[in-house]
């Protein structure tokens, strides 16, 4: 099964499929997306993204963008801005742009509705109190003894709580359904609280009552004309809630709510909640910190969009929570970057190298190809001079076994597009570290194979006087387990990763100065890096590691 077959063939579009068929909603598809302004948005949001716009798309229907703006505590412009060109940077438009704040007036008018027709009453009962009348799982709850109040009265009160006249906490609006009903939803849930302090970021101090999640999103949903309501699994017990306003009030349309598995992610925190402690408690360096799993950091890190929707195709939407595997996301980044990056050379822990019979003051250029499967991408020159810088890691005095093709004392390696090197001699400090080499080329092998003898290894390297410094920064997966927290007794901090970055001081070809900002490259046997957006400088580069060649995760699980 292709992707887009695996896409095409998901429960909901079944659904969506056989309303089609049966002419309901005279073959309209909407959907919509309802975010919280509250948070950033994070991997999981881009499941729901790509699978409300997705279906949109595809069904020629309308997706629209709605802020679930009920709690103007927690919200604030800096993420609906932030939210709004997440959408956009993942490729999708949205048909129209709402709050829920948007129908405060029409929400107020319905809640009128239902306490004319004797379904809703305004209740006096504290917050605790509410909870011990609520009842169990085990155990019916109670009725309030506020639940006999006659329409006048109930009007007459919730008309001064819209007018300000009691305090926070005093009275809510509660739906009256059934106080023995095995699921608490229906327990006589609240539809308005009192927030009289309140500024929201939209309507200001207009409304000292707010309604709550369950009653603003389903007319809400009524109210945009949405056919397929989409949420996660853990509303699924809030659907006869949904469907009880649906069916009690006279709504302008019918929307049908369906659930889908959340995405829960390897080695990462997908909770707005566990997010936000993170940012707060300054573990990253904030919503965009390259390591955060939220769309933002993503972007910043170098991660394609299209990464993220061939990662959301192969995930599919199911019935079920899961966990998907971390290697998952990143293929779709591999994939996608090795198409698409161009190549370059960079130095990531330099070590000197002279080569001591090349002419001083030289410089040679060299012929390097921008990517090796795409030649319409071109080729750039790199200068070749006398010093050059080699990676640590690419040599060892001595060489430990007869596999090893990097460079050795006495040894030969070819410096990439250009000469083949032997090492002569090492420089070492009074601490007994190599600080330089000293080597020799030979000017017969640009190009060629060497004469009688054979030169396996090929190693980066960027000129010393012709290199541009640069700070890498190493990102690696922000916890070290699968699941964190998932040990009783054991907080999910504790599974940060105190390696989850490294920052170097690098040496890189010099047409990586002139890169933009969020311009990805595959560093060359090291991996693929952008430029810092936020950071970077041309004269003083940042790079972030976007992902390595290869899965190192999975070979350390393989070893353990
Ligand atoms: P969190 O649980 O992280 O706090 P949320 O569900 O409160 O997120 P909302 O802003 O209310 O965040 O979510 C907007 C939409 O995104 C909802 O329809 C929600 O179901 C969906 N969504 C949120 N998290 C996930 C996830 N992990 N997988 C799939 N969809 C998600
Ligand atoms: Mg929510």
């Amino acid at each position: 099964m292709s992707n887009n077959e695996a896409a095409a063939s998901n429960f909901i579009r079944q659904i969506i499929d056989e309303d089609l068929k049966s002419g309901r909603n005279a073959g309209r598809v909407a959907t919509r997306f309802p975010p919280e302004p509250n948070g950033y948005l994070h991997l999981g949001h881009a499941k729901s993204i790509c699978l409300n716009f997705g279906i949109a798309q595809d069904y020629g229907g309308t997706c629209n963008l709605r802020f679930d703006d009920t709690n103007p505590e927690k919200e604030n412009v800096e993420y609906i801005e932030a939210i709004k060109e997440d959408v956009r940077w993942l490729g999708y438009r949205w048909t129209e742009l709402f709050f829920a704040s948007d129908y405060f007036e029409p929400l107020y008018g319905f809640a009128e509705d239902l306490i004319r027709a004797g379904k809703a009453y305004v209740c006096d009962l504290g917050a605790e109190q509410m909870r011990d009348y609520r009842g169990t799982l085990t155990e019916a709850g109670r009725d309030s003894p506020f639940r006999e109040r006659s329409v006048e009265e109930n009007l007459d009160l919730f008309r001064r709580m819209r007018a300000g006249e009691f305090e926070d906490g005093a009275r809510v609006l509660r739906a009256k359904i059934d106080m023995a009903s095995p699921n608490i939803n229906l327990r006589d849930p609240t539809l308005y609280r009192i927030r009289r302090g309140a500024v929201h970021h939209q309507t200001g101090e207009a409304w000292p009552i707010y309604p709550m999640y369950d009653y603003t999103h389903t007319l809400s949903d009524a109210l945009e004309g949405i056919t397929h309501s989409l949420c996660t699994l853990e509303f699924e017990d809030h659907r006869p809630l949904y469907n009880w306003f649906l069916e009690n009030l006279d709504v302008p349309a019918q929307p049908r709510q369906y659930e889908f598995g959340r995405l829960n992610l390897e080695y990462t925190v997908l909770s707005k909640r566990k997010l936000t402690e993170l940012v707060a408690e300054g573990h990253v360096q904030g919503w965009d910190d390259p390591r955060m799993p939220t769309i933002a950091a993503i972007r910043r890190r170098g991660y394609p969009p299209e990464a993220v929707q061939d990662f959301c195709d192969r995930i599919g939407v199911t019935k079920s929570d899961g966990m998907v595997e971390m290697a998952l996301l990143e293929n779709s980044v591999r994939e996608a970057l090795d198409a698409t990056a161009p190549r370059a050379m960079a130095v990531l822990n330099p070590l000197k190298v002279v080569i001591e019979n090349y002419p001083e003051g030289q410089v040679e250029e060299a012929v390097a190809a921008n990517h090796p499967k795409d030649e319409a991408m071109g080729s750039r020159l790199i200068p070749f001079t006398r010093e050059v810088y080699i990676d640590r890691n690419d040599f060892m005095e001595v060489a430990p076994n007869n596999k090893y093709k990097r460079l050795a004392l006495g040894g030969e390696v070819r410096l990439r597009n250009a000469y083949v090197i032997r090492c002569d001699r090492a420089i070492k400090n009074e601490a007994g570290d190599v600080v330089e080499l000293r080597c020799s080329y030979d000017p017969a092998t640009l190009g060629a194979n060497p004469e009688g003898r054979k030169v396996k290894g090929v190693i980066h390297w960027v000129s010393a006087s012709h290199g541009v410094p640069a700070e890498v920064r190493l990102y690696d997966r922000l916890f070290t387990v699968p699941n964190p927290g998932a040990v009783r007794d054991h907080d999910w901090r504790d599974d940060l990763n105190p390696e989850s970055l490294i920052i170097l001081q690098a040496v890189v070809e010099p047409m990586l100065s002139g890169a933009s900002a969020g311009a990805s490259f595959q560093f060359e046997r090291e991996g693929y890096f952008c430029v810092d957006s936020r950071d970077s400088a041309p004269e003083r580069l940042v790079f972030n590691r976007t992902i390595t060649l290869r899965d190192t995760w999975a070979k350390l699980s393989a070893r353990s």
